[in-house]
């Protein structure tokens, strides 16, 4: 192969890579699977950096997590005030 001047000498190789691919996801809080007849919904991903000082979570510490929606729901719930709900279609 030219790659402009002939100071890079390079060579065919193959290679074989390995690649972790999601077959499946259990939800963090109950521990059910989310199995793909959707009865729980999809997983809902979570992911929350903490900021300078933050402190529960620490400072730059990332907390992730999956729920099913039920879950989700149970959570929200809870909350003092109602979730804000958006349709986009
Ligand atoms: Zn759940």
């Amino acid at each position: 192969m030219y790659l402009g001047e002939e100071v890079i000498h390079t060579r065919e190789e193959t290679v074989t890579e390995t690649h972790h691919i999601t077959t499946g996801v259990t939800c963090d809080c109950c521990g059910e699977s989310l199995s793909s007849d959707g009865t729980r919904g999809d997983a809902v991903a979570i992911r929350y950096t903490g900021g300078f000082a933050s402190p529960v979570v620490g400072d730059m510490v990332t907390w992730a997590f999956e729920v099913c929606e039920p879950c989700l729901q149970r959570w929200t719930d809870t909350f003092k005030h109602p979730v804000r709900v958006h349709c986009d279609l």
